[in-house]
């Protein structure tokens, strides 16, 4: 109905999330303003073409929010107004997504012997599928003999199977709202979580984690929520190196282990922290691939000789470089994740209760910053999905210019000593400090950008 008084200029303005954004034609507007920048460079060209269709002149407002890809974006336009839009990044052999195209491609006509799929022999594979019922061998031909239609199993989003429903129980009915992927329930579903259904929020009462329901109710509370995420990660084995003397650069394949031991509470507007509650799931696991960068322990300890000091410099860079690894990746911020850690998962640094930097052991308890001895501390940023999806591998290739990016970002911010638009949230009073947040923050990114130039 929208569409149709657009059409005949009965409204003369809409106000839209991304619907509007694809596949629908909103004939002659002539300005379209975006509420912060939408992740990607195709998309933003895609919402700003909504007006001045048919050669009309148009005028396309980016009203940045304090988002670091937004200051970002706003800083550097030549990032966006330089670009071609971004190649979405899929990796079509990893192992799972191959499984799902291999099951749909079965169940249209059989493989036969010897048959590859893109550049992988498929041997290994229908054997397995066989083996869990789905296909039958028969004379050099391998047929889908299964009930079900598996492009239903298929999700374009994700590539994790099972995910979780959300459920309103409000009236004593009960109706589906949302549905949330594997990976990301156990950091939004969680009992007591405020979870937002188009900008209303609800609470979780109770999460059903074995049959990946979560019940929710409409809440007036006047906050959210944000968990607080442990993860810890161990390098299992590296495909490539970069090394300069004073840092080095891996790509491989890294072991995961995450916990949400609690959530924050903040308010809105005022973003105070006024609580805390406690998370029971149960630990995730997962393998993945990962980009990572390590200092020399010398190199390290000249440019920051206090070692607290350290660890809150590669926090600060990990965030920021977090964010631009996001837009480079024409992925969400969610997409990838970041970590700092020792790299053999005996210790890593997460933000505490206090907002402050610190260590915690194998069992997520607090241990004391090593005195004396090997410190190297680790900065991953790692393919948020099972197997890893492709986005590690160019992180890893375009390292340089990526550091380069993140110094960027933190270099031209206004603050003084850090905010959340640049190396992420800091205490009040740390900007005061004589090495602020943002400063050990640059010392670390000026450390890793000798990799790969
Ligand atoms: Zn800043």
């Amino acid at each position: 109905m929208i569409e149709r008084e657009l059409r005949a200029s009965q409204v003369d303005v809409v106000v839209s999330t991304s619907a509007l954004e694809l596949g629908v034609d909103i004939g002659s507007l002539d300005v379209s303003v975006l509420n912060g920048y939408p992740g990607t460079v195709a998309a933003t060209w895609q919402r700003l073409g909504r007006a001045g269709r048919r050669n009309r002149p148009s005028l396309g407002v980016l009203v940045a929010s304090s988002a670091p890809i937004d200051q970002y974006i706003v800083r550097h336009p030549e990032f966006f107004l330089g670009r071609s839009p971004e190649q979405a990044r899929i990796h079509p052999d990893q192992l799972l997504i191959l499984m799902d195209h291999v099951r749909c491609a079965a169940f249209e006509l059989p493989f036969q012997d010897g048959e590859i799929f893109g550049a992988e022999d498929l041997s290994e594979m229908l054997s397995y599928l066989r083996d869990q019922g789905l296909l039958q061998y028969q004379s050099g031909r391998w047929y889908w003999i299964a009930d079900s239609y598996p492009a239903n199993a298929v999700s374009l989003r994700s590539v994790t199977e099972g995910n979780f429903v959300v459920i309103d129980i409000d009236a004593g009915k009960q109706t589906i709202i949302a549905e949330v992927d594997y990976s990301s329930a156990p950091g939004t579903l969680y009992e007591s979580a405020i979870y937002m259904v188009q900008s209303q929020p609800y609470q979780v009462e109770s999460l059903d984690w074995t049959g990946r329901k979560a019940f929710v109710r409409k809440t007036r509370a006047d906050y959210y929520t944000d968990a607080i995420d442990y993860t810890r990660l161990k390098i299992l084995d590296f495909f490539d190196e970069r090394c300069a003397e004073q840092a080095a650069s891996r790509h491989g394949e890294v072991h995961l282990v995450r916990r949400y031991p609690g959530y924050k509470k903040i308010r809105y507007y005022s973003h105070d922290n006024i609580g805390y509650g406690n998370i029971h799931l149960p630990d995730q696991e997962m393998h993945t691939t990962a980009v990572w960068w390590q200092v020399h322990p010398v190199a390290l300890a000249q440019a920051l000789p206090q070692r607290e000091r350290a660890i809150e410099g590669f926090l600060g860079a990990a965030y920021a470089l977090h964010h631009v690894a996001a837009l480079r990746v024409m992925a969400e911020v969610s997409d990838l994740g970041r970590a700092v850690g020792d790299g053999q998962g005996t210790w890593f640094a997460a933000v505490g209760q206090d907002g402050r930097g610190q260590l915690r052991g194998p069992d997520n308890e607090p241990v004391a910053i090593p005195v004396g001895g090997h410190f190297e501390p680790t900065l991953f940023l790692y393919d948020n999905y099972p197997g890893g999806v492709g986005l590690s591998e160019p992180l890893y290739r375009e390292t340089h210019a990526l550091i380069a990016d993140a110094e960027a970002l933190v270099a031209a911010c206004e603050c003084n000593g850090g905010c959340p638009a640049c190396v992420g949230p800091i205490l009040p009073g740390d900007e005061q400090l004589e090495q602020s947040p943002k400063a050990v923050a640059r010392l670390v990114l000026g450390l890793l950008g000798g990799v790969g130039a």
